[in-house]
């Protein structure tokens, strides 16, 4: 039979509360005779939902509590609806909004979705999206949906995975910046030049200017390969180079 151990237990446990609590649940109803009262708890133990009692990991958000003023992420797919605001539109099978944790301390932005992700309508589940989870878990150590939450630049497949045109991207960046400021993560992830070039308000010769740190609205933006310029350029190089780049992040991560 499997077993988890109690430290594996409590991640899930907040991961599934922080997700409850993105959608707008502020309450669990408990029986009252419950053997969990005050009196009975470990002093070590934590609740999963309670920040200021929670021991600060390397990983552990920095930041302070959102304010109520910054719309949640739900508020923000609720605004964005059955989206026709650019062409992208017409030629969608799903918006593609993102996945992960609403509250992680990593956001990774892509280009936009594929055939496969506009299918499943989630981002990053094709080949790339491979690569990129194995970047995350095993390169650098942490869980892509319980430590990360990724999204892309625009959220409608562009027909034959051409780039997105400018004024699609104009169209859809305000959604990604909500995005951004809702999660306000510790450090955010541009996969590609368009991802960059989005973020930073011009044109990045990525292959210049990946492994350098940037800003996105105070928040620190590493630049990187796509993970597709990864597979199709599959070089020592190209691999080291990413490692390097995710290892800078880890470290800033951990102050
Ligand atoms: Fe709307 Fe963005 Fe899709 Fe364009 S790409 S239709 S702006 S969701």
């Amino acid at each position: 039979m499997q077993t988890f151990d109690r430290a594996t237990l409590l991640r899930d446990l907040k991961s599934y509360l922080t997700f409850l609590r993105s959608y707008g649940y502020t309450d669990i109803p408990l029986e009252s005779n419950s053997s969990l009262n005050a009196d009975s708890r470990n002093t070590d133990e934590v609740h999963p939902l309670n920040e200021s009692t929670q021991p600060q990991s390397a990983m552990t958000k920095q930041t302070p509590a959102k304010k109520s003023t910054v719309p949640t992420l739900e508020n923000i797919r609720t605004e964005l609806g059955d989206c026709t605001r650019c062409k992208l539109s017409s030629g969608r099978k799903t918006i593609v909004f993102g996945s992960g944790n609403p509250r992680a301390d990593l956001v990774f932005v892509g280009e936009g979705p594929g055939k496969d992700e506009d299918e499943q309508g989630f981002p990053f589940v094709g080949r790339a999206g491979k690569k990129l989870t194995e970047i995350i878990e095993k390169g650098m150590n942490l869980h892509r949906e319980q430590d990360t939450y990724i999204c892309n630049i625009v959220k409608c497949r562009p027909p034959g995975n051409r780039d997105p045109k400018e004024e699609e991207i104009s169209a859809c960046k305000p959604f990604l910046v909500k995005q951004l400021q809702a999660i306000r993560p510790l450090a955010i992830v541009a996969l590609g030049k368009p991802a960059a070039s989005t973020l930073l308000g011009r044109s990045v010769p990525i292959t210049k200017e990946r492994g350098t740190w940037h800003e996105f609205e105070g928040i620190p933006l590493m630049l990187t390969f796509h993970p597709a310029y990864l597979l199709r350029f599959y070089t020592l190089e190209n691999r080291r180079a990413v490692m390097d780049d995710m290892n800078k992040v880890l470290k800033k991560m951990k102050g």
